[in-house]
């Protein structure tokens, strides 16, 4: 038996060694409460500084900027519904946000959200975003920095220039884009930022939201006042200092590990494209992320794919992670105007840092031939 691939980086990524050393390191040496006044608390409290200044520094943010999150999908709800509470006014979302945001916003009322859409490549209308700052201005406009799905890199820049014209706050979930594309506060006019641990090699349930000084925020959760008052409970220290070791390797490795996932990713799509008639690569004719590959497989069973890939030892996702399993085509592809029987049988395969070529060579071996099995 050949050994498994797995190409489901963007739903999870193995813990970076260095990473697990410093977890390691905080829980069985700086292991006490970062409030405590004791030496035990000041070391960890120094921990957490350090992780925090270094966070910020990542991003060009001051580390009073950095709120340390238990995960992606809580700086996501906290940017979203924190905004929503604190101001009054319209929430206006891509039609393809993860649903950390589009959930958050729905539960501020619908009647709040405006959804933007997306052009077939899977970026964010700028026509349409401007004509909807026009009507009122929005408490929050959310439009993420790359799609967790098709890998679309959004038109930050634009979209954080429209929002400052016209006097919106303007959060972007860079979950899938920290370590891959330059994420810069200083660079990009953003008031709100999400990022989370675990799709860059730190552990899981830790998360990142910088909040521009400023920046009217309500908190989601109440009790002491850790994290500037938006983030009570105490401090997963372990996590913040893992977290901030994977992003500083992730942004250090990042233009060479990216160069090699291209060549892979190309590599991929096209032996594909020449073994399988009528797949479609999704978002192909934008920027995408280097690690990602959305393809549709026309004529086959999107759960039957994804069960024949796995007997074969293959990992791969079927719309985003956190939706697999139901059965309803993406709401990314669908928003891309993709029809049913394109957006329903579709499959991302997602790299990271050890995909190898001869990974992929199995796949170009191994997918054709579960298609053809799941198309008859
Ligand atoms: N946002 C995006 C774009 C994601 O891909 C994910 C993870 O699937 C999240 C948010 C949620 O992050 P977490 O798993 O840390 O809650």
């Amino acid at each position: 038996m050949t050994d498994p691939v797995y190409l489901d980086h963007a739903a999870t990524t193995p813990l970076r060694p260095q990473a697990r050393e410093a977890m390691l390191d905080v829980l069985s040496r700086r292991w006490g409460n970062p409030s405590s006044v004791h030496r035990w608390g000041r070391e960890a409290r120094a921990a957490l500084e350090d992780a925090r200044a270094r966070f910020a520094a990542l991003i060009g943010a001051e580390p009073a900027e950095i709120v340390f999150t238990r995960g992606g999908t809580e700086a996501d709800n906290l940017a979203v519904l924190g905004r929503a509470r604190a101001v009054a006014g319209p929430l206006a979302c891509s039609a393809i946000e993860h649903r950390a945001v589009l959930a958050a916003a729905r539960a501020a009322g619908s009647d709040r959200l405006r959804i933007v859409p997306v052009d077939e490549n899977g970026v964010v209308d700028a026509d349409a975003l401007a004509g909807v700052l026009r009507e009122g201005t929005p408490a929050l406009v959310s439009v993420m920095w790359a799609s967790n799905e098709v890998g679309a890199v959004q038109p930050v820049e634009h979209v954080a220039g429209l929002c400052a014209e016209a006097g919106a706050a303007f959060h972007s979930d860079a979950v899938q884009a920290l370590g891959k594309v330059p994420v810069r506060v200083d660079r990009v006019r953003v008031d709100l930022l999400s990022f989370s641990a675990h799709k860059l090699g730190g552990p899981r349930g830790a998360g990142v939201l910088f909040a521009r000084r400023g920046t009217r925020l309500h908190p989601l959760l109440f009790g002491g006042g850790q994290e500037r008052g938006l983030r009570p409970g105490t401090e997963d220290v372990a996590s913040a200092v893992a977290f901030t070791v994977a992003a500083e390797l992730a942004e250090a490795e990042r233009e060479q590990a990216m160069a090699r996932a291209a060549a892979l990713r190309d590599r991929l799509e096209a032996g594909l494209c020449e073994r399988i008639p009528g797949l479609r690569i999704n978002a192909a004719a934008t920027q995408r992320l280097p690690t990602i590959s959305n393809l549709s497989v026309p004529g086959a069973d999107p759960e039957m794919l994804l069960m024949a890939l796995d007997l074969e030892g293959i990992a791969a996702s079927s719309g985003s992670a956190c939706s697999s399993g139901a059965v309803e085509p993406s709401h990314v592809l669908l928003a891309m105007g993709l029809p049913a029987e394109l957006a329903g049988p579709s499959v991302r395969f997602s790299l990271g840092r050890d995909t190898t070529q001869q990974e992929i060579d199995r796949v170009l071996e191994i997918f054709p031939r579960v298609v053809e099995r799941v198309r008859t």
